[in-house]
């Protein structure tokens, strides 16, 4: 595969095909994401997509699944990404699930017939980073949507038949804001009510300026205790229907997953024990992003 920069992709696409379509990410302004900074946002020519490709059809032919990366595949026009899932079709045909980014700008810009004719060609699942209910947050990290925006985006992916991932972010908005950030998040993710929710904890990046921000002493992090309580106040307050939860990405002190509703007084319960110290933390050396 002809990988440009370093390729991210989801902890559940870990055993995908991870087929690099663009280069970066089209809005790579986000305070705290350091991942796509140093490059220049381009969509990979097509040669390129197809050689890569057939790279799969020839040395792939285990995986079942594959990602569509960079940052958000979804801004693609329309046309070549349904070229692409042509060409995935024909070359892979044994792939039964194709999953990509987007972001809620990239959803405004397809069209409802788009969207129907994506998903009817195979896409499935659309992972977005949500990270804040809080529209001081959001414009704090220069996400440039309100939870209005991103509400109607994860709307259109859910009417439209997709399974929406979708991430919130502890310990983004520092100390202040930490438990006005978890309610809105919680209000704003009720109302969405996508299939998987996932909480990761913020780390700062060096390359970033929310990182620089914690570097000069601008942007106090939590402490894990805090995090912990942001966590409870997060998950106290969702009420979402047959929701997967899950906070056991590498960056969070307690790792949590399980089903929502069902398995909240549980998940609340261990938060608890955990903030008397009766279940340990990851130590923030063995954290990462
Ligand atoms: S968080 Fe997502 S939208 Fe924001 S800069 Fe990073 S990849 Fe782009």
């Amino acid at each position: 595969m002809q990988y440009v920069g370093t390729v991210i992709r989801p902890p559940s696409e870990a055993n995908s095909i991870i087929l690099q379509v663009t280069v970066g990410c089209s809005h790579n302004k986000c305070t705290f994401c350091g991942a796509y900074k140093d490059l220049r946002f381009a969509v990979k020519d097509y040669d390129t997509i197809l050689q890569d490709i057939h790279f799969a059809a020839d040395y792939c032919q285990r995986q079942n699944r594959l990602f569509l990366a960079d940052g958000d595949a979804m801004i693609l026009p329309y046309t070549l990404l349904a070229r692409i899932m042509e060409d995935i079709h024909r070359h892979l045909p044994w792939v039964n699930r194709v999953s990509m980014y987007a972001n809620a700008r990239s959803i405004r810009a397809k069209s409802d017939t788009e969207l129907r004719h994506l998903k009817s060609s195979g896409v499935d699942r659309i992972y977005l980073g949500v990270e804040s209910g809080d529209d001081a947050t959001l414009k704090a990290i220069k996400k440039e949507e309100t939870s209005q925006s991103i509400k109607e985006a994860c709307e259109r992916i859910i009417e439209h038949g997709f399974f929406l991932s979708t991430t919130i972010i502890l310990g983004i908005t520092g100390k202040k804001r930490s438990q006005i950030h978890a309610e809105k998040s919680a209000a704003l993710l009720n109302e969405i009510s996508p299939h998987q929710i996932g909480a990761l904890t913020y780390m700062p990046l060096a390359n970033t300026s929310l990182g620089k921000e914690v570097a000069n002493g601008s942007f106090q992090l939590l402490s894990a205790r805090e995090i912990l309580a942001e966590l409870k106040t997060l998950i106290r307050n969702l009420s979402c229907k047959k929701t997967q939860f899950m906070a056991n990405h590498a960056s969070n002190y307690l790792p949590i997953t399980g089903r929502l509703p069902k398995d909240k007084m549980e998940f609340i319960d261990l938060i608890s024990q955990a903030e008397q110290g009766l279940v340990g933390l990851k130590s923030d050396l063995l954290r990462a992003l």
